[in-house]
This record gives C-alpha cells, structure tokens and sequence, in this order.
C-alpha cells in the first residue's frame, strides 16, 4: 500500500494506471475508519484493478461553529486497518495541498444542498461538491463508492458529477450498523455511556416510520413524522433538528406517499449531531389514507 501526500504524485500514479487500461476505485474519507469505510473499501477492491482511498478531513464543509478541530483524527490506526484490505494507495494530502494560499472556487450545488442538513449546515454540501470535485479530478477514478448513511450526500454527489459531466460511477453502498442498528459514524465516539444508549432511538425511529409505510400502509407522510418525532422526544437527551419523508431522487418533501421514499433524519444526542435515513418500497399498489 503507498501513501501519496501530493497532488502531483496522486495524478501521474493515476495517469499511469490509466495508460494501462486498468480500473481505479475510489473511496473518499475523512479517516477515522470504522466498519461503514471498511465495507465501501472492500467493494472497491473487489470491483476494480486499483483501490485508492483518500483520508482529509475537508475543512470547507465544516461551519465556523462545528467540530473541524475536534474531528477525531487517527492516521496510525487508520493505515493499520486499511493494511487488512486490498487499498493500493491511500491519499493523504494536508490542507495546504488541498486548499493553496488564494484558493477561491467553490461548486455550487444549488437547492438540493439547502435543505435536510443543509438549512442547519449552511455552505456544508458546497463544501463536500468542491472537494469531491477536486478529489475525482487527482484520482481520475472510474467507479466511487459512497455510503448510504449520508443518504442526501449521495443525491449531491450524483448531481455533481451528472452536471459536470465527471466520467466516473457512482457507487451507494448500504449503511453498515452496530448490533443494536445505531449507524456507524465516526462521530459516535463523542458519545458517552448514557448517550450512547439513546443513541438507538434513530434507528427505532426509522423502522417504526417504515413499518407504518410499508407494512401497515399508511401514506400520510405528516403523521407518520409526528408518531416518529413521540418516539424520539420519549427517550433522553435527544433534541431533534429534522424528521423528513423525501422522494428518492430530488430530496422532495412527500406529503401523500405513493412511491419509494427516503426517510431521513438528524437528531442531537447530548451535544452530537447524528444522522441516518432508510429508504422504503412500501406496499404502494394496496396503500390506504390513514383515517383518524
Ligand atoms: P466520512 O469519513 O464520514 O466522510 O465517510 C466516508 C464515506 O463513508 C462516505 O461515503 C460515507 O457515507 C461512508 N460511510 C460512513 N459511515 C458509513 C456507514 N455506517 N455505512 C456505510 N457507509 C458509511
């Protein structure tokens, strides 16, 4: 495995995969690896001659209020892991590499990136738009892989690289989850004991809003939000920031659900902001209105 620090170094190893019509696979992080990475990663090596995976906490999509500094950073332990699985080279430049003294453009995503997570997280999916942008243009891959978990990140991506006509395969990978369906998320390890175990309220949030749409056929998006929003105010420190029902492809907010829809969710555990979303079917042909 070959640790590339530079831009310039990471182009011409590509440029040279590239000449010998092998595959590139690539896998974006910001390091702190856990299982969710590691299944993103093993789908790469599998499907392509060459793994890359890149590891850089990308300053531009944090807010001047949120964790960059305390982002947990780990290079020791992530080599360790990615050392387990085929990853032929890892990216891993530091800021300056990235964002050069004067550097001033910026992808604007457009409405997809204001919304969910971005009417709290404002200029975070421009910031992700850019450095994927940038990333896809020094790894030159043919496939990405993404994972589900960050469900509103995926539609974002697909968008960037559709409209910007990147030549590259984007690649969804289902969310990897703890034994009790917590997602796994780099950011869980700011959880203590306590918050740890309320933790798992957004996923039995989740289920309970697909089991009313997909088992019990009920289509009425607000009230299935609001028996989510009860059970998520009954458990302990949690403070809601958005419970949604969103169609699939453009974020849009379902009122009436008549086709596969993403449920989508960001609540505060203590001072931790999590997220997570299911995508369901339902049972569209036989769904009835919910009557009061
Ligand atoms: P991050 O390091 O948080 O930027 O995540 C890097 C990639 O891993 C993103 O495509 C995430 O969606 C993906 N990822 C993070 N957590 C999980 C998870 N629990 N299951 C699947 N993919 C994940």
């Amino acid at each position: 495995m070959q640790i590339i620090r530079t831009i310039k170094d990471m182009q011409a190893l590509s440029r040279n995969i590239r000449d010998e019509h092998k595959t590139i696979g690539f896998v974006p992080t910001m390091g702190a690896l856990h299982e969710g990475h590691m299944s993103l990663m093993k789908r790469s090596g599998d499907e392509n001659d060459f793994s890359i995976v890149s590891i850089f906490v990308n300053p531009v999509q944090f807010g001047p209020n949120e964790d960059f500094r305390q982002y947990p950073r780990d290079i020791e332990g992530d080599l360790n892991k990615l050392s387990s699985i085929k990853v032929d080279i890892v990216f891993f430049p530091d800021d300056k590499e990235m964002y050069p003294d004067g550097f001033s453009t910026s992808v604007n995503i457009g409405s997809v990136g204001e919304i969910l997570c971005g009417a709290s997280r404002h200029g975070h999916f421009n910031g992700v738009a850019t450095v994927v942008a940038k990333l896809c243009n020094i790894v030159m891959p043919h496939n990405a892989y993404f994972g589900q978990k960050d469900f509103q990140q995926t539609v974002v991506i697909k968008k960037l690289i559709k409209e910007l006509n990147f030549d590259i395969d984007v690649i969804v990978c289902p969310t990897v989850r703890e034994h009790d369906g917590l997602a796994m998320s780099s950011r869980n390890i700011y959880l203590n004991h306590e918050e740890r175990k309320a933790a798992t309220v957004l996923y039995r949030a989740l289920k309970l809003g697909e089991d009313l749409i997909s088992s019990k056929g009920l289509v009425d998006a607000l009230y299935i939000k609001n028996e989510m929003k009860n059970l998520i105010n009954s458990g302990p420190v949690s403070n809601i920031d958005y419970v949604e029902i969103v169609t699939t492809e453009h974020l849009e907010k379902v009122e009436k659900i008549k086709s596969p829809v993403a449920i989508c969710i960001a609540v505060r555990i203590g001072k931790t902001r999590l997220i997570d979303n299911i995508i369901t079917t339902g049972i569209f042909p036989f769904a009835t209105d919910y009557q009061t």
